[in-house]
């Protein structure tokens, strides 16, 4: 955890995005992918070649919201949900997340459905998301929802923190 936040100031929920925030796939997004996906070497291939990864830093970040005891959520507009989730699963997240909302739609239907199967208020929630469109529909909640430009980042994540801890700060 970061030294100048409190555990009473860390998020209640911390909700991601998948294409272009957790993972890259080969600079598409998932549902522009050609399944069926392979491993080989420990990487995740698509049938056009295309290899999909977490982003670098992406795994030592998950970690440490598991170390804090800050449960995860993915929220993720996707015309195919089960490519995605099958990718989850070959990557070994599946274990991570307390709630995953995988369906084309709105980001404000997803969260509605996050806040209603958690009992979080918004204003407890993080976003992350490579989409301007949703973090300006999201943080209108009250979400702490910050831009990841390509992929999230040690640097974009602590900062994060901090933003959100100063949030909460000034509505206290
Ligand atoms: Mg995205």
């Amino acid at each position: 955890m970061l030294d100048s936040v409190g555990q009473m100031d860390l998020p209640k929920l911390i909700i991601f995005d998948l294409d272009f925030t957790l993972w890259d796939c080969g600079g598409t997004w998932c549902d522009c992918l050609s399944p069926p996906f392979t491993v080989r070497n420990n990487r995740i291939w698509d049938r056009g070649d295309r290899q999909i990864r977490l982003y670098e830093d992406v795994s030592s970040i998950l970690d440490q919201c598991d170390a804090d005891g800050v449960p995860m959520a993915l929220a993720t507009r996707t015309e195919q949900p089960p490519w995605a989730r099958e990718l989850i699963d070959l990557l070994g997240l599946s274990h991570r997340f307390v709630h995953a909302e995988i369906y084309p739609s709105s980001k404000l239907k997803h969260f509605a459905e996050l806040q209603k199967a958690s009992g979080i208020d918004f204003a407890e929630m993080l976003l992350f998301d490579d989409e301007m469109r949703n973090i300006l529909e999201v943080s209108k909640l009250g979400v702490t929802s910050i831009l990841v430009k390509e992929g999230l980042t040690r640097q974009i994540f602590e900062d994060a923190f901090r933003k959100h801890a100063a949030q909460r700060e000034r509505r206290d």
